[in-house]
C-alpha cells in the first residue's frame, strides 16, 4: 500500500495491504502481474491496450469493495493531474466525436518523467475537462487507466478533497500497469488530459 502513485510502498505498508485484503492480494498481486507480458505480446496496439483496460477492470472490481469511493459525484480525485497517452486521448475523443488537440512529443525520458512531475504542480486543484456538473465523469466507459486504477484506501472520501483533507491518501500502487501503457505508446505524446482536451 503507498499513500501515493509514484514510489514503491515499505515492507510495512505491503504488510498493512496484505492484512487488508487478506485473500484477495493474491488475486490482486496475479492481476497486476500480467500487465508486463503485454510488452512482449505480438497483438496491436490496439489488442493490448484493451487487455491492459480488461486487467485495471478487473483489478478495480477487487479493489472497490474495499475502498472509499462512493460511485457518482464522489470527484475530488477529479481535480488532478491525469496523465494519458495519445492512445487514450483518441479513444476518448472517437467517444465524444472530437478529435483530441496535438500534443508535442517528448522523446527524452527524463525530459518526459520531468514534464509529467509538473504537470502535478500544474493541474493539482483544476476540474479535469471530462468532470460533469453533478460530479459524474462524463466519459466513464472510456476513462483513463489512471481514472480506473484510483481507490483510496482511506475510511473515507474526505482525505481525497484538496480543499480540506491531505494531500496524499492510500491507494495501491498500480505504477506497473501504468508504465506497461507509457511504454508500449512511447513513440507518441504524452501529457495531461487537459492538454488533449483544452
Ligand atoms: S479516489 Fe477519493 S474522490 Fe476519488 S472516487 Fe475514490 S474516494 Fe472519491
Ligand atoms: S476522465 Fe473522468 S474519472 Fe478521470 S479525472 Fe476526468 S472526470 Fe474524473
Amino acid at each position: 500500500m503507498t499513500d501515493d502513485h509514484t514510489r514503491e510502498g515499505t515492507a510495512q505498508e505491503k504488510a498493512e495491504a496484505r492484512a487488508l485484503f487478506g485473500n484477495d492480494w493474491q488475486r490482486i498481486e496475479a492481476v497486476i502481474g500480467r500487465a508486463p507480458a503485454l510488452l512482449n505480446s505480438r497483438d496491436s496496439g490496439t489488442r493490448r491496450y484493451i487487455r491492459l483496460v480488461e486487467i485495471a477492470t478487473e483489478f478495480s472490481e477487487i479493489v472497490a469493495p474495499y475502498a472509499a469511493c462512493r460511485g457518482k459525484g464522489c470527484s475530488h480525485c477529479c481535480k488532478q493531474a491525469v496523465n494519458i497517452t495519445e492512445r487514450e486521448a483518441l479513444r476518448i475523443g472517437n467517444y465524444l466525436g472530437r478529435a483530441p488537440a496535438r500534443v508535442a512529443q517528448e522523446t527524452d525520458p527524463l525530459v518526459l518523467a520531468a514534464n509529467l512531475d509538473a504537470d502535478v504542480a500544474r493541474y493539482t486543484g483544476q476540474a479535469c475537462p471530462m468532470l460533469a456538473t453533478d460530479g459524474s465523469c462524463s466519459v466513464y466507459p472510456v476513462r483513463p487507466l489512471a481514472c480506473v486504477l484510483s481507490h483510496s484506501l482511506e475510511e473515507t472520501p474526505e482525505p481525497c478533497n484538496l480543499e480540506t483533507g491531505r494531500h496524499w491518501v492510500k491507494k495501491l500502487n498500480t505504477m506497473t500497469v501504468t508504465s506497461v501503457s507509457v511504454v508500449m505508446d512511447i513513440t507518441r505524446p504524452i501529457g495531461d488530459i487537459r492538454e488533449f482536451f483544452p
